[in-house]
């Protein structure tokens, strides 16, 4: 699977609205995974977005009306501390533009993922692009504004103007930087630096994406070019000799990039450092956390609690060699399926089943699902010129979650329908709770909200598995889940981590310092000292290949995220009174709250060890599982 991050943010002054885009999960492999389009067979299934606007025409016209309308931003300019109206007005004004904005870019965007090869499709987007970049620059000066207003004056109009109450949480937000915002002179400073110092994420791009001249290996006769997409179609390939030539050749060719690889990594790492040093900030990791206001100390347990659980792990990959009667598991041992299992799901199955497994939410939730499934939210089938992935947009307020699939009759597209069905009724619920300015929610919450419905699944058809072999591969699925989810991801964490300490201890950081890193941990999380897996040092330069690494302090989410949603989902099922109604009020909460205060008032502390323990004591009652029906089969 892959990961899609859709969506940036464009935050136009208070208002921190994001947009709600998701990335299909278990971000096991690096880069989007774009598969070719088979023919159709089945009748497109296509969203309606005469939801949105009625027709281009319609876009059109509402996007030239914002654009008038964004010109009365600037008369509010240097009169927000005057008095709580003026203040009320002018955020009226922003979130209103913005709310109008956001809509504007979710038809552009869906309208242009339906066939990217339509030019008109694209230039559509170009300005929905635009129009969010115009209305954060024609904002861009009421955040400084607001924190020389200062947070008692602030206070004061929140209590004495009703208006400004749905705006309260927004500005309580640009206050809480007020610590790490500087004189208007350095801001000026620090914004013209922001072009060169995302230099080394552009220079990275081109390489990987164009640069890099991969090689060419025959793989099952066919002469196939080894790039990113296809070295994580050919990881998996069941013959352990191509899995070899696989990785030996995709790695070899990032060697020879090591060291200008590391230069584009260590710069940017440094920029972070830079960035964090000078707004007063701990850490670098410490400032990405602040973002969203979460402590470190989640961090720092994590990595201990995966550590913890590395035996585990091992165990895993223990089994892993027994099914597949390899006795020196290697690296290129850890992707192939351990049994083959064809199970078809049209959508009719995904849907029926779906609706089953996630019975544990109740009949609020059920009824958005079974909404969502009558009416035209999806654009269900592959087609030729369509974005491959899977993902949900929940932005457009005022309508409904847009859902984008790929849906292939597989596991794979059962368990993707499964979890962006998550992210379309967390928006929904959150829209339909909060006003526009609160509904947005972080990535930190998103990502709960769609893996525990891919567990809840996964648990249910378990539980419905008519045969061995059936039920082994649907156990294998959760424990890859988990490889991939929780540990490979906190392993990515623990390099991130490690990287930018090193950055700011003023160490020297090459492209082989950070090949010996990443060796260390990869030999530690795979058991390369206690013969679990022998770890070639060659594919240490796995490191080059991940891109989120330019995505500072990113991907630990993930292994936070399928571990809630490992703890929830345990309670859903045991029917834990309150459980469910935590759950509901959580994805209700949209971005009302900080999301670690949510994750603890629904009863899930990541700063503690449970929920990193849930997912290691279910690992091992699933081998235990599969261990007794491997030893009845003899
Ligand atoms: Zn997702």
């Amino acid at each position: 699977m892959k990961v899609r991050a859709l969506l940036t943010a464009a935050s136009a002054a208070t208002l921190a609205f994001a947009l709600a885009g998701c990335a299909t999960s278990a971000p096991s492999a690096a880069t989007p995974v774009a598969e070719a389009a088979p023919a159709p067979a089945h009748t497109p299934i296509v969203w309606d977005l005469t939801d949105l606007y009625p027709d281009a025409a319609a876009w059109q016209s509402e996007h030239d009306a914002v654009v008038a309308d964004m010109e009365r931003i600037s008369a509010y300019r240097g009169r927000l501390g005057r008095n709580a109206a003026t203040l009320a007005e002018a955020m009226e004004l922003t979130s209103g533009l913005s709310k109008r904005a956001v809509r504007l870019f979710v038809y552009a965007t869906l309208r242009g993922d339906e066939d990217t090869r339509i030019q008109e499709n694209l230039a559509r987007r170009q300005l929905g692009n635009q129009l969010l970049s115009r209305l954060g620059e024609a904002t861009s000066w009421m955040n400084p504004e607001i924190l020389t207003i200062g947070e008692r004056r602030v206070e004061t109009f929140i209590r004495q103007e009703p208006r400004l109450g749905v705006h309260a949480v927004n500005l309580r937000e640009t206050l809480r930087f007020a610590e790490h915002t500087l004189t208007p002179q350095s801001e000026a400073v620090l914004a013209a630096a922001g072009l060169p110092l995302g230099g080394p994420q552009r220079i990275y791009t081109q390489m990987a994406g164009s640069d890099i001249p991969w090689p060419t290996i025959e793989i099952d006769g066919e002469q196939v070019r080894l790039d990113a997409q296809a070295y994580t179609r050919h990881r998996q390939n069941p013959d352990r000799d191509t899995r070899k030539r696989v990785f030996d050749a995709f790695f070899g060719t990032w060697r020879q990039y090591e060291s200008t690889l590391g230069e584009a990594l260590a710069s940017n790492t440094q920029g972070q450092v830079m960035n964090a040093q000078v707004r007063n900030y701990g850490s670098a990791r410490e400032a990405a956390l602040f973002a969203n206001a979460l402590p470190v100390s989640i961090y720092d347990q994590l990595v201990s609690q995966a550590h913890a659980g590395l035996p585990t792990l091992h165990r895993y990959f223990r089994l892993r060699g027994r099914m597949l009667g390899i006795n020196d598991l290697a690296y290129y041992d850890i992707y192939p399926d351990l049994l083959s299992y064809d199970a078809t799901y049209s959508v009719d199955d995904s849907e029926r089943i779906t609706l089953e497994a996630l019975q544990p939410f109740g009949e609020d939730y059920l009824n958005i699902l079974r909404q969502g499934f009558a009416a035209d939210w999806t654009h269900l089938y592959p087609q030729e010129g369509k974005q491959s992935g899977a993902y949900v947009f929940g932005a457009a307020y005022d309508v409904h979650p847009y859902v984008l699939l790929n849906h292939q009759d597989d596991f794979d597209s059962l368990s993707t329908f499964a979890h962006e069905w998550g992210h379309a009724v967390h928006s929904s619920l959150s829209n339909s709770t909060q006003p526009w300015e609160t509904s947005n929610y972080a990535t930190f919450v998103a990502e709960m909200a769609s893996t525990i419905n891919e567990v809840l699944l996964l648990r249910n058809v378990q539980a419905r598995a008519t045969s061995d072999d059936e039920r082994l591969f649907l156990l294998s699925q959760e424990l890859e889940l988990y490889r991939g989810t929780f540990f490979r991801q906190t392993m990515f964490a623990e390099f991130e981590a490690q990287i930018h300490a090193a950055a700011e201890r003023g160490e020297p950081l090459t492209g082989e310092r950070m090949s010996e890193i990443y060796l260390a941990l990869l030999r530690s999380y795979h058991g390369a000292d206690s013969g679990v897996m022998a770890i070639d040092p060659a594919y240490a330069l796995e490191w080059a290949y991940i891109p989120h690494f330019y995505t500072n302090f990113y991907v630990f989410q993930y292994a936070t995220s399928v571990a809630a949603s490992t703890l929830f989902a345990e309670r859903l099922m045991s029917n834990q009174p309150g459980a469910q109604a935590a759950v509901i009020n959580m994805l209700r909460s949209g971005g009302s709250q900080h999301p670690h205060e949510m994750f603890v008032a629904a009863g899930v502390d990541l700063s503690t060890p449970a929920p990193y323990r849930a997912v290691v004591t279910r690992m091992d009652a699933i081998m235990d599982e599969m261990e007794a029906i491997l030893a009845r089969r003899g």
